[in-house]
């Protein structure tokens, strides 16, 4: 079973948010349009595992999907995460085009793609790593040691080198090759190692100890301000921002659409680029109302809770706001 499915992480919605309300013109839209484009093209590398693991039977298995820990000054982060009674294995995927060379004695991969050459860290290293991190938390919260597994996938059709290797680990494969390896793995540890019960708490515990990356791209892109980001409700048929607040509904002078809900993508805008807590005044600036009634009725529509009274007060847009069509 999923245990956390296969989701846009946060911080693909932040860059989505932003180019989405950023002019075609902004010195900073070619940096982060590149940056989201190497995003969004590691997701869908890790999407495409997913076609394998809905294979696997459903209650043997505990999926994770994009599991990130920070611990002391230590973070790292997990592609997919496959949990048993028996043992966890971690997956490390790579979507990357091109022919990649791996040169175990330099820990170093390298991508050679229309006669340039990229170097990447060595995805074997990188998987093994998170694999001895995530051991030895588990093992500090049971009794028993679990099993651990690693592998780096490879999920796009590039052509593989493999230089110097004297010793080969076998842990880098094709996406093709994965549940045939997962056959080898659950051969190789047949028995339960942890009760059913350890295995729902320690999945808990994962999920409770989860930190997605959260980016202040304001201070990463020195060129983006604040008042760079488009405001206004956008209309849904035709993207055009600025929608009219009209009898409790949203209207487009543009295309003449009405909606009824539109506010809420525009708040969902807000909490990526601006964080969660929003008041009246800002809420009414970014959706471009002037009465603070009906911000109000908006703002306590989708938020979880608020702090302080009258003009002091501030809201806190709900994380639900983030489950929507548009971003599955
Ligand atoms: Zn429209």
């Amino acid at each position: 079973m999923y245990a956390k499915p296969l989701e846009l992480p946060f911080h693909i919605l932040q860059y989505q948010a932003c180019l989405n309300r950023l002019d075609q013109e902004h010195p900073a839209r070619n940096s982060l349009d590149s940056r989201y484009n190497k995003t969004m093209t590691g997701y869908r590398g890790e999407a495409l595992i997913a076609y394998y693991l809905d294979t696997l039977p459903e209650n043997d298995y505990f999926l994770f999907h994009n599991l990130r820990f920070e611990k002391h000054a230590q973070v790292f982060q997990i592609d997919w995460l496959i949990l048993t009674q028996r043992f966890f294995l971690i997956l490390e995927v790579k979507h990357i085009k091109g022919k990649l060379i791996f040169e175990s004695d330099c820990s170093q991969m390298l991508r050679e793609i229309d006669g340039q050459i990229d170097v990447f860290d060595d995805p074997v290293l990188q998987v093994e790593r998170s694999e001895d991190l995530l051991s030895k938390w588990i093992e500090s919260h049971q009794e028993a040691a679990l099993p651990s597994e690693s592998r780096a996938v490879i999920t796009s059709n590039a052509q593989l080198e493999i230089r110097n290797n004297q010793n080969p680990s076998m842990k880098l494969i094709r996406k093709s090759a994965l549940l045939k390896e997962m056959n080898q793995i659950n051969y190789l540890h047949r028995d339960p190692v942890i009760s059913k019960k350890n295995l729902s708490l320690i999945s808990r515990f994962l999920l409770k100890s989860n930190h997605p990356l959260v980016l202040n791209l304001f201070s990463s892109y020195k060129e983006l301000k604040p008042r760079d980001i488009i405001r206004g409700v956008q209309c849904p048929d035709c993207s055009h921002f600025h929608l009219i607040r009209n009898k409790r509904s949203w209207y487009c002078p543009k295309c003449r659409h009405f909606s009824k809900d539109a506010h809420i993508a525009a708040l969902r805008d807000y909490l990526l680029l601006f964080g969660s807590r929003i008041t009246n005044k800002q809420c009414r600036a970014f959706l471009m109302i002037k009465s603070s009634a009906v911000a109000k009725r908006l703002l306590h529509e989708v938020c979880d809770h608020f702090d302080g009274e009258k003009k002091g007060r501030v809201y806190y847009l709900a994380k639900n706001l983030l489950i929507s069509d548009k971003n599955r």
